[in-house]
């Protein structure tokens, strides 16, 4: 399948929630340029920009879901972050799962 560029993630943390939107509707996306080791979660998550790429074929769906995203980024979210009741990692207002333990 033909994987096509629709997203550069400022980080790890923002790509694996974008890969979760996409997940939701059945798009399978790919990151690339991600260290292994910020995917487990050993180390602190960096400013290090990773590529989202989506099949060609789902291109259009997945530009309408980063463009809500990137809606939802423009809001000012600062005091409404929520608190992951297992991992107790923060997360933004619009995360509808925790980013670090998927719950
Ligand atoms: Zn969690």
């Amino acid at each position: 399948m033909n994987y096509q560029l629709i997203y550069k993630a400022a980080n790890s943390h923002e790509a694996h929630f974008i890969q979760g939107l996409l997940k939701r509707r059945s798009i399978k996306s790919q990151l690339l340029g991600e260290n292994l080791s910020i995917a487990i979660g050993e180390l602190p998550i960096e400013a290090m920009q990773v590529d989202i790429l989506v099949p060609k074929n789902q291109l259009p769906e997945s530009e309408k879901i980063i463009s809500n995203y990137e809606k939802n980024l423009s809001l000012d979210n600062q005091d409404r972050e929520w608190k992951c009741e297992k991992c107790n990692k923060l997360n933004p207002f619009n995360f509808d799962i925790c980013w670090n333990c998927k719950q």
